[in-house]
C-alpha cells in the first residue's frame, strides 16, 4: 500500500482533536499540536500534507499562525482548514484572507470532514482562484442550507444566489437516473413547482457529463462540434457557454449542475466560475439526494418521518426506532400470544478492516450490509443498525427455528461476498438469536439482553457463527 499522508491537526480542546483524529486516523497518518506556535513547529518539522486549525487558541491564534504559514516558502503550498465556531465568522473571514484554503464550523460533521480532507488531498490549490466574495458566498450558502430541511427548498435557493453572483442567463439542478432519464429538479427561471423533463438525446453535453462523471465545457454552442448533432435546435437560441458539472453521490453521478450565459462571460468560463461551480455542486450533492428520495414519498409528511428514523449510512431503521418497534411488537406478541424472535449481529474484526482499507471503505461495507439485511428480511421485518457496526433484525411472528433460518442465510450471504471495497476480501459476522414465545420472557429489554448474549458466546466460541440464546 501507499504510505499515508500526514495531517496536522491543531486545536486546544481535546474533545475536537478527539473528533477529528477518529474521522481521519484510519485513513492518514496523525499529529496534533495544541496552539499557533505548535503548529508552526510541527508544520515545520514533519511538512504534513494537510493542515486542520482552530481559529481560536490561547497563545498564538490560528489566524496568525495561518498568516504565518501561508508566508513561509516551505509551507505555504500546504491546504490549510480552519475549524471555527459558527459564531466566529469574523475571524474566519481573517482567516480566508490570510490564506486559508477551506474551513468547518464547529459541531463538524464526519462524513463532510472525510469528504473535503480527500478532496484537499486531491487538489491542493482548490479555492486558490476565488475571489473573498466567493468565499462569503459559499459560507453563507452553506449556512443557509444547513437551516432549511426542505430538499426542494433547498436546490432552489441554490440555483437563485449561484446565479447571482456569476452573471449567468440560467442555472439549473438536473437529477439523472440510472434508466438516464433526465427532470429539471431547481431553476433559477422556473416557478416552485415546474418540474421539467429532458429528452437527454437532445442535450449532448448532459450526456457527455453523465457517462464521462467529468465536467464539460462548451464555450461557443454555435461552433463547439459536440452540438454538431442538436445543431438544428439551437440556432436561435439566446446563449453562448454551457458548462455542466456532474453531481455525485457514492460514486454514482445523481444529477448535473448546469449553468448556461448569454453574452460570453467576460473572460470566457473562468477558472473561478468553473471552482465555484464545483463547490456549489458538491454542496448540491446531499440535497439532490434527498430531493430525489423526497419525490418517491407520497407527502412531505411521510418523507420527514422516513428522514427521522432511517440511518443515514445504511438507509436501515436506527437504534430509536428499532427499540419503539421492538416495545410494540413485544406487547402485540404477547397480547395475540404469537412468537417474535431477534437477530442480532456485530461484524467480525471490523478495526482491522478500517486499518487495511480505511473508514470511508468501511462505510460502504457498512452500507452493503444494509442491503444484505433488506434482502434477507420480509416486508414486516425491521432491519436496523443497532449502533456502529452492530446491526439488529427484529422478525414479528417468527419461532426461533425460522429466526435461526434466516440468520443463518444471512450469515452465508455476508461470508461469502466478495467486497469490491476491500480489493475482494471477505468477512464475517458473529449472530446471536433470541426468540419470545409462550410467555418466556417478561420484558422487551430480555429480548436484546438475550439475543446480545448469545452473540457475545459465539465471539467467544471463535467468530463467524450465529447461536440461539
Ligand atoms: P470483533 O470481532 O471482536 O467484533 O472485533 P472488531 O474489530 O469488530 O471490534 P469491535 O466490534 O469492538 O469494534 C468495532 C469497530 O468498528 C470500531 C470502530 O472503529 C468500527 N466502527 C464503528 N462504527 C463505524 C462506522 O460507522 N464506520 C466505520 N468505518 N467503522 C466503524
Ligand atoms: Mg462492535
Ligand atoms: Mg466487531
Amino acid at each position: 500500500m501507499a504510505p499515508k499522508s500526514l495531517i496536522l491537526i491543531v486545536d486546544d480542546e481535546l474533545f475536537f482533536r478527539e473528533i477529528l483524529q477518529d474521522a481521519l486516523s484510519g485513513d492518514y497518518d496523525i499529529i496534533e499540536g495544541k496552539n499557533g506556535d505548535e503548529a508552526i513547529s510541527l508544520a515545520l518539522a514533519h511538512k504534513p500534507s494537510l493542515i486542520i486549525m482552530d481559529v481560536e487558541m490561547p497563545g498564538r491564534s490560528g489566524v496568525d499562525a495561518c498568516k504565518v504559514l501561508k508566508d513561509m516558502d516551505e509551507t505555504a503550498a500546504i491546504p490549510l482548514i480552519l475549524l471555527s465556531a459558527r459564531s466566529r465568522k469574523d475571524d474566519l473571514i481573517l482567516g480566508l484572507q490570510a490564506g486559508a484554503d477551506d474551513y468547518f464550523t464547529k459541531p463538524m460533521s464526519i462524513p463532510e470532514v472525510t469528504a473535503r480532507v480527500d478532496a484537499h488531498l486531491r487538489t491542493s490549490d482548490y479555492y486558490s482562484e476565488l475571489e473573498h466574495k466567493d468565499l462569503l458566498f459559499l459560507l453563507e450558502l452553506s449556512e443557509n442550507i444547513a437551516a432549511i430541511r426542505n430538499p426542494m427548498t433547498i436546490l432552489r435557493l441554490i440555483v437563485k444566489k449561484m446565479a447571482e453572483i456569476v452573471d449567468l442567463t440560467r442555472c439549473s439542478i438536473i437529477s439523472i437516473n440510472d434508466r438516464g432519464e433526465a427532470c429539471v429538479k431547481a431553476s433559477n427561471d422556473l416557478k416552485r413547482n415546474d418540474e421539467i423533463k429532458l429528452e437527454l438525446s437532445r442535450y449532448p453535453e448532459i450526456s457527455k457529463s453523465f457517462e464521462s462523471k467529468q465536467t464539460i465545457i462548451v464555450n461557443d454552442v454555435k461552433h463547439d462540434p459536440l452540438m454538431d448533432s442538436v445543431r438544428q435546435y439551437i440556432h436561435e437560441l439566446d446563449y453562448n457557454s454551457i458548462v455542466v458539472i456532474p453531481i455525485i453521490k457514492k460514486e454514482s453521478v445523481i444529477g448535473t449542475f448546469f449553468l448556461r450565459t448569454s453574452s460570453p462571460l467576460k473572460d470566457g468560463i473562468t477558472l473561478r466560475v468553473r471552482k465555484l461551480c464545483q463547490l456549489v455542486a458538491n454542496i448540491s450533492a446531499n440535497a439532490l439526494e434527498n430531493a430525489i428520495l423526497f419525490e418517491s414519498m407520497k407527502t412531505a409528511q411521510e418523507y420527514f418521518e422516513e428522514m427521522a428514523i432511517r440511518d443515514g449510512l445504511t438507509k436501515l431503521y436506527n437504534h430509536r426506532y428499532f427499540y419503539n418497534r421492538l416495545e410494540e411488537e413485544f406487547s402485540r406478541a404477547s397480547r395475540y400470544g404469537t412468537p417474535l424472535s431477534l437477530v442480532f449481529f456485530d461484524i467480525d474484526n471490523f478495526k482491522r478492516v478500517n486499518d487495511t482499507f480505511g473508514h470511508t471503505n468501511g462505510d460502504k461495507v457498512l452500507a452493503q450490509i444494509g442491503s444484505f439485511m433488506k434482502k434477507v428480511a420480509r416486508e414486516s421485518d425491521i432491519a436496523a443498525r443497532y449502533g456502529g457496526e452492530e446491526f439488529a433484525l427484529l422478525l414479528p411472528n417468527t419461532p426461533a427455528a425460522g429466526a435461526l433460518d434466516v440468520g443463518t442465510r444471512l450469515c452465508t450471504i455476508i461470508r461469502e461476498h466478495q467486497f469490491a471495497d476491500l480489493d475482494g476480501g471477505k468477512i464475517s459476522i458473529s449472530a446471536g438469536v433470541s426468540t419470545y414465545a409462550a410467555d418466556n420472557l417478561q420484558a422487551f429489554e430480555q429480548l436484546v439482553k438475550l439475543a446480545d448474549e448469545a452473540m457475545y458466546t459465539a465471539k467467544k466460541q471463535g467468530k463467524d457463527r450465529i447461536l440461539q440464546a
